[in-house]
């Protein structure tokens, strides 16, 4: 049985379209990512996976039951908003019990529930103040926690980090994390950040204005990403896109990158055969560079390609260091570990994981 299974659908607002036929299914115990940019649709999705917005055309069931025409109320899920949404004039434990109460819960039941959550969330010193007297953290526990008081078919959350400050974000990624494998529920999770979609996430949903790009595992997703979009928007620092041609000669396929000089045999690359004089854009992740003299890629029995890079400038992060570099006249970014970077100005070997490297049609901007 899905838990969640979305067909067909379509969102438009007046005459413009915001949701281009969006089909998305999620088993029960799944934590589902929408991810993408501001603007891409996530919100309305997730509103309408709620019932607070209205579907154009197209069907959601939950638990395979079709749910369009029932109201938000009579879906049985939860939900945490960005803003947290608390009310102001109310303690903790109010915020939490209001909708048990509007739902005619017993009064011991309601009593069992808040213990239960406040424990799970460490909040049980919190539980009669009012939001006003609580930290960012803390207003975002109870948001949690007024959802966790029910036992939901579906748990949705839009954005619900993005107001805490960089380090306390990360802290409650993992307590989300967490609270998802004691749960056990089907989450549906809305994020701009992509490093929270893969840390979190069973299955991530990579949109993009209004129409879904690809919905796979975090690793399908960052190794086999469906066309440059998804490339270039999960993972930091970015894929590096080199463009070139291909060229076939006694059945064995290259490319020549544009402005180099430089051939890469496409022996270990995962893709179909491209034609011959084909346009193409090589991706390749900054850490599927390394350091040729270390033939690291190699030992792992991976097919290895050394090129010159000539290195422009670094940044140190600390655990690793970052490469603006050029090879022939195209940008790359490198990522290696700090003892082994070159100096800016030098030019040194560096080899491309072929294996882990991805092929797209400019044109279509689709993965070869
Ligand atoms: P996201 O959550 O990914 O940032 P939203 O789902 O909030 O994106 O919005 C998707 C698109 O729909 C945006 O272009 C936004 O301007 C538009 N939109 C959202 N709500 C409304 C509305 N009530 N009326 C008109 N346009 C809207
Ligand atoms: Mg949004």
């Amino acid at each position: 049985m899905s838990s969640l299974e979305i067909s067909n659908l379509r969102k438009s607002y007046g005459s413009v379209e915001v949701l281009k036929d969006i089909n998305l299914s999620a088993e029960s115990g799944e934590f589902v990512a929408l991810v993408g940019p501001s603007g891409c649709g996530k919100s309305t999705l997730l509103s309408i996976i709620a019932g607070l917005e209205s579907i154009t055309s197209g069907e959601v069931r939950i638990e395979d039951k079709l749910v369009n025409d029932e109201a938000p109320k009579d879906r049985d899920i939860a939900m945490v908003f960005q803003s947290y949404a608390l009310y102001p004039t109310m303690t903790v434990r109010e915020n939490m019990t209001f909708g048990m109460e509007c739902r005619n819960v017993p009064k011991a039941e309601q009593a069992e529930a808040i213990d239960r959550v406040a424990e799970l969330l460490q909040i049980e010193h919190l539980l009669d103040r009012k939001p006003g007297q609580l930290s960012g953290g803390q207003r975002q526990r109870v948001a949690m926690g007024r959802a966790l008081v029910r036992d939901p078919k579906l748990f949705l959350f839009d954005e619900p980090l993005s107001n805490l400050d960089a380090k306390l974000r990360i802290e409650m990624r993992t307590e989300i994390k967490k609270l998802h494998k004691n749960v056990g529920k089907t989450m549906v999770y809305v994020t701009h950040d992509q490093i929270e979609a893969m840390t979190l996430a069973t299955r991530i949903a990579v949109m993009h204005k209004g129409v879904l790009q690809q919905y796979d595992t975090p690793n399908a997703i960052y190794e086999t990403p469906a066309n440059l979009f998804v490339a270039g928007f999960m993972g930091s620092p970015n894929m590096n896109f080199l463009s070139g041609r291909v060229v076939s000669t006694g059945g064995k396929a290259s490319v020549r990158l544009d402005g180099t000089g430089i051939t890469l045999p496409l022996d270990g690359v995962r893709c179909g055969v491209p034609a011959d004089g084909q346009e193409v854009i090589l991706g390749v992740r900054p850490e599927h560079f390394s350091p040729a003299h270390e033939q690291r890629a190699e030992r792992k029995g991976r097919v290895s390609i050394s090129v010159p890079v000539t290195i422009d400038m670094e940044e140190p992060t600390g655990a690793e260091t970052i490469l603006m570099t050029h090879i022939g006249g195209q940008e790359a970014v490198i990522v290696c570990e700090p003892d082994e970077a070159p100096r800016p100005g030098e030019t040194m070997e560096f080899a491309i994981d072929m294996a882990k490297a991805s092929l797209f049609d400019p044109r279509s901007e689709a993965r070869l």
